[in-house]
């Protein structure tokens, strides 16, 4: 079903990674914090050095939007994959 349709892209610098952790607070499904204190993109794939990226659904776009919202240091991009259009920041 479309609800399966990868819709947007995460693009996560993680190197800018300051491990304030909010991003797992407030979604912890996609983000967790790991052993050398930073966060980690669950499911993602490191697409360049320390730039990991991934798709998300429609439905999976809110609370990945928190989680970038919530990033102190924005190291959270999100993408909608069709139009190629930046949503966050
Ligand atoms: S909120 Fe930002 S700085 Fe904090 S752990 Fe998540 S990605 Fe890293």
């Amino acid at each position: 079903m479309s609800d399966n349709t990868p819709k947007y892209k995460i693009i996560y610098d993680r190197e800018g990674c300051i491990g304030a952790a909010a991003c797992a607070a407030a979604n912890a499904d996609h983000w967790e914090i790991v052993e050398d204190g930073k966060a980690d993109l669950k499911g993602a794939k490191e697409t360049s050095p320390h730039i990991w990226e991934r798709t998300i659904t429609e439905s999976e776009l809110q609370r990945n939007l928190e989680a970038a919202e919530s990033c102190p240091v924005r190291v959270i991009k999100i993408i909608e994959i069709a139009s190629g259009k930046q949503i966050y920041p």
